[in-house]
């Protein structure tokens, strides 16, 4: 059985985002760049099953600058077997994505496509509800538990108040949520091997699909600062502020 997990090249989750001075985006000269943490999740889930048995072939692609190929070898460092990147250095937004990421289905075949549920740059939260409606495929969001059967995927989804589990027929969608699994850290051994593993580089055109962006980004700001707190002496005071400074009991 083969699984698609598609990864993106984003800002580190460590790294303090700084706007563009003329607020037209976010200023990645010089930032370190990293894989989407719910990418490594999606990843961490394809090489479980693998382990298992389950999962005979993990190919890993991104949509993206020539950079993401960092991105991809740590992907085949943690376990995908080969990968592939669409190379495009314009602004690739999710239905653009999506339609990449159908061709690639169509071509790859997989039964399984593992996307994280969101790419924690743009919070967009939507190319796996995308390419499940572009192939017709069904999916499971948000999955904090995934269990393969013959021919079915069984998936635990994390919604307001509680677990709903859904039964997907193969070929499916799954998008991981944060409690799936804890990603492991590649190896120097592994990170050596992956450095040998294919790595194919198509082109949208090769594709044949349109990634010119629906959306425009009119403006990017930071959130305004946080006021500093003040420490209260005993419970009296903080009932005294509530009450009479900000009026709200
Ligand atoms: P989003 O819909 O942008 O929040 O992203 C959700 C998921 O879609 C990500 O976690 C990835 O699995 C996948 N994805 C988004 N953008 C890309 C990209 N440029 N290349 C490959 N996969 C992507």
């Amino acid at each position: 059985m083969k699984v698609l997990v598609p990864i993106k090249r984003v800002i580190d989750y460590n790294v303090k985002v700084r706007v563009k001075a003329d607020n037209s985006g976010v200023d990645l000269a010089n930032v370190k760049m990293a894989m989407n943490p719910f990418c490594e999740i999606a990843v961490e889930e394809a090489v479980r099953l693998k382990e298992k048995g389950v999962v005979s072939e993990i190919v890993a692609v991104s949509i993206g600058p020539k950079a993401a190929q960092e991105q991809l070898r740590t992907a085949m460092a943690l376990g995908a077997d080969r990968s592939i990147l669409v190379e495009t250095d314009e602004d690739v937004q999710p239905l653009g994505i999506a339609k990449a990421l159908k061709a690639i289905v169509d071509e790859e075949k997989p039964e399984l496509v593992i996307l994280g549920k969101q790419a924690i740059d743009d919070d967009n939260n939507q190319t796996g509800q995308m390419l499940a409606a572009l192939t017709g495929m069904p999916q499971g969001t948000f999955a904090s538990e995934v269990n393969m059967e013959e021919g079915k995927v069984k998936v635990t989804r994390e919604i307001d108040g509680g677990l709903q589990t859904v039964e997907l027929k193969l070929p499916a969608v799954v998008t991981t949520d944060l409690r799936l699994n804890e990603p492991r850290y590649a190896s120097l051994p592994n990170i050596m091997k992956a450095k040998k593993k294919p790595l194919d580089v198509k082109s949208p055109a090769d594709l044949g699909v349109d990634m010119t962006p629906r959306v425009t980004i009119e403006k990017v700001e930071t959130p305004a600062e946080r006021k500093a707190g003040v420490m209260v002496g005993s419970v009296d005071e903080l009932v005294d502020k509530l009450k009479n400074e900000a009026k709200v009991i």
